[in-house]
């Protein structure tokens, strides 16, 4: 009489042990993005450094769209809203549908099942791209509604450039939240409790030493106090790829890639020691600038590596213009001062211009100096100088804004398969989702 009862139990044990035994996935995920980062940032640098990136050697490689839900061009906002909650809204939405509804992100989710966050850029936390991961506001300029979201949110651990509103880490200490800045900030990071690390992250330039943890050293201290049997999901953001573009600044992406580059390699060395249970995503938001890669190659590719600073960085014009020149007519001092802002530029590019270059920027210079101001002069003097050195390295920028161009999504471990065209931004968390292994799934 028990006995159909005890086979019946062994029957169903057996089946449990094979479930749980097949319920495999994802239990570490690292979402990484380039903010601004299309397929022609990934192939400039690679020309300037000369090596493949990492991202390429991934397994599966996917063109995605991220026009938003009136198939424009898309903003930070929308397409990260996109990225993190799975449907296409409008530019400046943070975690809300185009009817300005909340929308639960993906890393909301996991965190409710066990999963520890992990939110790290090199733009502000309170921006446009980690704040679709945890906040709800019809505006992405809402920084005080969005910073008060973050206090909330049960994230473990945050860093980065800090925030836009400076009384947003005084909500997070309010909260609880243990705010980290100072030096030697990721040693005073501990596992327990929320951090909050602000320190913007350190890319290397010429003549400039690390004085702040670059993105790989945040995600590799975040993976040590992140990590867990119950898993983690990591979004990591590099936005100055971004603010390069709007710059029109190929010196600053190339060198901005390889910091992405770097973090890249941090997660794909975790996933090679957990590859079963490790999901890596390499994405991007979209694209800035519309770079065209018209005839570069890696030699001309070169003449990147002389520019000193980022394009925006006039510190090198401010120190000329400091200069105090005496005993000379105001003539003479233009025409000075003309000179010694060449030089410097020249310095600063790396490179000589031809006579005819240099007769232009004087002239730019000129105009700059007369003016009240001249930071608008030297920025275009600035601006002009970029245009014929890149039309040297055989590029071209199309726009100072984001273009519609598609971006790549690369994809390593558990359901990496599925990362597949047609691809659309929105796509991702539910992709993501299908690979990860849910506390229950299977059972
Ligand atoms: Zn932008």
């Amino acid at each position: 009489m028990h006995k159909p009862r005890f086979l019946l139990l062994s029957l169903s044990l057996f089946l449990l042990c094979a479930t749980m035994a097949l319920a495999d996935g994802a239990k570490y995920v690292f979402l990484l993005i380039g903010d601004g980062f299309g397929p022609n940032q990934a192939a400039l640098t690679e020309l300037v450094a000369d090596r493949k990136l990492a991202m390429q050697r991934m397994s599966t490689h996917a063109r995605m769209g991220t026009l938003n839900v009136t198939s424009n061009i898309t903003d930070s906002a929308a397409s990260g809203t996109a990225i993190a909650c799975g449907m296409k809204t409008y530019n400046g939405a943070i975690g809300v549908d185009k009817d300005r509804q909340p929308v639960e992100s993906l890393a909301m989710k996991l965190q409710k099942q066990g999963f520890k966050i992990g939110l790290i850029s090199s733009s502000p936390l309170t921006d446009a791209t980690p704040a679709t991961h945890y906040a709800h506001q019809e505006k992405r300029s809402m920084h005080r509604e969005i910073g008060h979201d973050l206090a909330g949110s049960g994230i473990a651990f945050v860093g980065g450039a800090g925030v836009h509103d400076k009384r947003t880490l005084d909500d997070l200490r309010e909260s609880g939240w243990n705010v980290i800045g100072g030096t030697n900030v990721l040693a005073q990071v501990r596992p327990e409790g929320q951090t909050f690390v602000n320190s913007s992250p350190y890319t290397a330039w010429p003549n400039t030493r690390p004085a702040t943890p670059t993105l790989a050293e945040y995600l590799a201290r975040a993976i040590e106090v992140l990590d867990n049997p119950n898993g983690f999901f990591i979004m990591l953001e590099n936005g100055r790829i971004d603010y390069a573009g709007h710059d029109n600044d190929a010196a600053m992406t190339w060198r901005e890639v390889l910091a992405f580059e770097e973090a890249v390699e941090v997660a794909l060395a975790f996933q090679a020691r957990r590859p079963d249970e490790t999901l890596v995503i390499v994405t991007a938001d979209h694209e800035t600038g519309g770079l065209q890669l018209e005839a570069c190659d890696k030699e001309k590719a070169q003449l990147l590596r002389g520019q000193q600073s980022p394009l925006s960085d006039l510190g090198w014009a401010m120190k000329v213009l400091a200069v105090k020149l005496e005993g000379v007519d105001a003539a003479t001092a233009r025409r000075q001062r003309t000179q010694s802002l060449l030089a410097a530029l020249e310095q600063q590019f790396g490179m000589t211009f031809t006579a005819e270059e240099r007769a232009g920027l004087e002239g730019l210079f000129g105009k700059a100096l007369d003016a009240g101001n001249p930071t608008d002069g030297l920025r275009k003097a600035v601006s002009q100088a970029a245009i014929w050195r890149d039309a040297r390295v055989g590029i071209r920028y199309t726009t100072g804004g984001h273009s519609a161009a598609k971006v790549l999504t690369h994809a390593q471990g558990p359901g990496a398969e599925r990362f597949v065209e047609p691809l659309e931004n929105c796509d991702l968390p539910r992709l993501i989702s299908q690979a990860i292994q849910w506390p229950g799934k299977g059972e």
